[in-house]
């Protein structure tokens, strides 16, 4: 049932970073979820954006690789997570005192059921990658200030 149903303490959900180094788990339904176009996002990917989801502090658990967490503080916007062993992008802000945790959907060993619902900082899109028309919600900036 863990494929068909939203993360619970029943059916976590589990992921991690490239080398293995970094586990986690969600235990809780994800809150949210959308693509990147920011151009911190293009520069730490490599990619024309990035797809995240938010999840509850309660029902976010690291199991392992503490140690390989790295941090990148940009000067303005949020700290970026990454393993220092394989470089995988892993979460931003603070996932240990965040009310919510932001985890790249990548991170997730399955399908982590949500699908991206909005799009933001579309204004700094990529050139080269037009964006689909998907019908998801577009914002020209952050959809959350201060994030
Ligand atoms: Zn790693
Ligand atoms: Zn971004």
């Amino acid at each position: 049932m863990a494929a068909t149903s939203e993360p619970s303490s029943r059916a976590p959900l589990q992921g991690g970073c490239l080398c293995g180094a970094v586990r986690f788990r969600v235990s809780e339904p994800i809150i949210s979820a959308g693509y990147c176009h920011c151009t911190h996002c293009q520069r730490r990917t490599g990619t024309g954006s990035s797809a995240n989801c938010r999840v509850p502090r309660s029902g976010f658990e690291l199991l392992s690789g503490r140690e390989q967490l790295r941090s990148y503080k940009p000067p303005t916007g949020v700290p970026k997570l990454f393993c220092s062993t394989c470089g995988s992008a892993m979460f931003s802000g603070d996932p240990f005192s965040d009310e919510e945790v932001a985890v790249r959907l990548g991170a997730f060993d399955s399908d982590p059921l949500i699908r991206p619902e909005y799009r933001q900082f579309v204004d700094s899109a990529a050139s080269w990658e037009p964006i689909p028309e998907d019908n998801l919600e577009r914002y020209s900036g952050s959809r959350t200030a201060g994030r």
